[in-house]
């Protein structure tokens, strides 16, 4: 038998790439909206994982689809397709624009998808000088070398040699130098229908609208990288939903699976006729027990009860972040949709949302940031209002320990 280690933070600084800070207390059980560590000790999670245990650690539907498929059959590869992939498929163009989906292993990958079907239809369709591609400043797709570089962060993807050409970053909701500077040239524009690593910031009406009547102007698609803002978070299925703007080609991931790992890029039948045998591809996308988690998911997040469920708890979340700020003035405004939530931090707070995110991990809560100025909140879709007081409570005490 093999060694079995016991395992404490300190082994991470050992053993693995220090390209993470994770926190002191690693967590060994999760259920609903509620984490404990090794210790015992327990927190209520407003992290959800970053915008991915949708339904809360180890829901019985996820649990049960993983335990079913588990025992069925795990892996083929794509010289085969599987049921639990094909399934997926349908519900997904079901409950979006698409006609025609391609599976992946995660947000970047999904990305990455979008962006080679882009250059290759304007490739195909008008010719290699239609290449660029056009995101925005702040914006967030992922890490893989072309996705961290359409990202609108530099720092982020500096120091890798040669970046891959053709990006253009201007700044989000400008449209005015978006209309100046888009082209023939332009090949396709990539944006976050709701920044969130960016500081969760929503698009004007104005802004999306523009967008869309731009693209169709110059021939470019319209790429919604909705790997945080999908699978309900917004409360609609997807944000582009309830934006009324309708793009080419959308990524989802993140809430997804749920935990599980998957991603899928989505887009019509016409653009995905590019993507011809051979042109693209993954070992693992479309994975029988990723599916199968999936499918299980967006089964129980597309019911109209769960997306109205949504609405109601951006209230609690909003009504009770109001009633701390009322007490304890720390918060500028609250911004986002649905269960993506960024509290902004007034002026005297600048620069301490990490600040928030220690004490309140103290005090046994778990949030997020999105950079140096705003606390994240992504919880599952399904918390319990008694989940969602009682992390309050501790949020408030967090907040009342390091106000003064
Ligand atoms: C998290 C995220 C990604 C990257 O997803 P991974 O699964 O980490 O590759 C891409 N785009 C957006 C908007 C994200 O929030």
């Amino acid at each position: 038998m093999a060694k079995e280690y016991s395992v404490d933070r300190q082994v991470f600084d050992e053993v693995m790439v220090p390209c993470y800070a994770p926190m002191q207390m690693i967590p060994v059980k999760g259920q609903g909206a509620r984490v404990w560590d090794q210790d015992g000790r327990e927190y209520i999670d407003f992290a959800g994982g970053i915008a991915v245990s949708c339904l809360g650690h180890c829901h019985p539907v996820m649990v049960d689809a993983l335990k079913a498929q588990a025992e069925k059959i795990w892996h083929l590869s794509n010289v085969m397709t599987n049921e639990p992939a094909l399934r997926l498929a349908k519900l997904l163009t079901e409950h979006s624009f698409a006609e025609k989906v391609f599976f992946a292993n995660s947000g970047a990958e999904a990305n990455e998808a979008a962006l080679k079907l882009a250059r290759r239809y304007a490739a195909d369709k008008y010719g290699p000088e239609k290449s660029e591609i056009i995101s925005f400043k702040q914006g967030f797709h992922g890490r893989t070398f072309f996705t961290v570089t359409v990202g609108g962060q530099e720092a982020y993807s500096d120091g890798f040699g040669p970046k891959p050409g053709a990006v253009t970053h201007l700044a989000y909701n400008d449209l005015a130098s978006l209309a100046e500077h888009m082209s023939e040239r332009t090949c396709a524009i990539m944006m976050e229908p709701l920044q969130g690593e960016g500081g969760i910031v929503s698009p004007t009406p104005e802004f999306v609208q523009g967008v869309r009547e731009l693209c169709n102007k110059h021939n470019a698609l319209l790429i919604f990288d909705e790997v945080q803002t999908g699978n309900g978070r917004t409360g609609d299925f997807y944000a582009y939903q309830g934006l009324g703007v309708t793009p080419d080609i959308l990524s989802t991931a993140k809430s997804l699976g749920g935990g599980f790992p998957i991603g899928a890029m989505l887009t019509t039948t016409e653009l995905a006729a590019h993507l011809k045998v051979g042109t693209h591809g993954s070992t693992y996308g479309g994975n029988p027990l990723a599916c199968a988690v999936a499918e299980a998911v967006v089964s129980e997040v597309t019911k109209p009860e769960v997306l109205a469920g949504v609405r109601q708890r951006e209230q609690w979340f909003r009504e009770a972040l109001a009633t701390i700020n009322a007490k304890y003035p720390v918060f500028a405004e609250i911004r986002g949709k649905g269960l993506l939530l960024g509290a902004a931090l007034n002026e005297e707070w600048q620069g301490r949302a990490r600040d928030i995110l220690v004490a309140a991990g103290e005090e046994g809560l778990m949030v997020l940031v999105a950079g140096a100025n705003v606390v994240r909140f992504t919880p599952s879709l399904v918390i319990d209002k008694a989940d969602i007081d009682e992390g309050m409570a501790r949020l408030e005490r967090a907040i009342a320990k390091i106000y003064s």
